[in-house]
């Protein structure tokens, strides 16, 4: 099915069945995150040019966080950490994953089956062939990752993260 689609999105009609096939997946979810994004419409993080975020972090971090970038699989030391704490946004520190909820997916990125749903927003990405969705912290709109429908129990969520686009804070 997965290979037949991906030769499907090649023609408008696919890739609107795919589209579909993506929004069921997951649900209301973008309705909702947009209200979490409201949230802080007027936060000082939201004001921010691209030239204060430069300043403000390095230029890896600049690159996933502020121009969606992705890092090399296998070079986040944060795939290792097994301390409970919790893993915030770099950009601005909103707290966005429990230590709990992190699991080895055998990705090279960390990945997580949960995330504080109050604190992320999500849109289609159609970066490749395939449509993924994107998630992003609410507050300062960094781009964190991508959400995948093969993790494990009990979600069955895999959030693919950049590791450079997180901060762990140790309990
Ligand atoms: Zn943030």
């Amino acid at each position: 099915m997965a290979k037949l689609s991906r030769r499907a999105a090649l023609s408008g009609a696919g890739a609107l069945a795919l589209l579909s096939a993506c929004g069921s997946a997951i649900g209301d979810e973008p309705i909702r995150t947009r209200a979490n994004e409201a949230r802080y419409a007027s936060d000082a993080f939201r004001r921010m040019t691209p030239a204060q975020w430069r300043e403000r972090l390095s230029p890896a971090a600049f690159n996933v966080l502020r121009q969606e970038g992705t890092e090399r699989a296998g070079t986040s030391p944060l795939e290792d950490e097994e301390r409970r704490g919790t893993y915030v946004c770099a950009g601005c520190a909103l707290p966005l994953f429990r230590s709990e909820w992190k699991y080895h997916s055998g990705s090279g990125w960390p990945s997580f089956f949960r995330v504080m749903t109050e604190n992320v927003g999500t849109k289609a990405d159609y970066v490749l062939l395939q449509p993924r969705t994107e998630y992003h912290c609410a507050r300062c709109l960094g781009h964190q990752g991508h959400v995948f429908p093969d993790g494990p129990r009990p979600t069955g969520q895999r959030y693919c993260n950049n590791g450079v686009a997180l901060r762990f804070a140790p309990a």
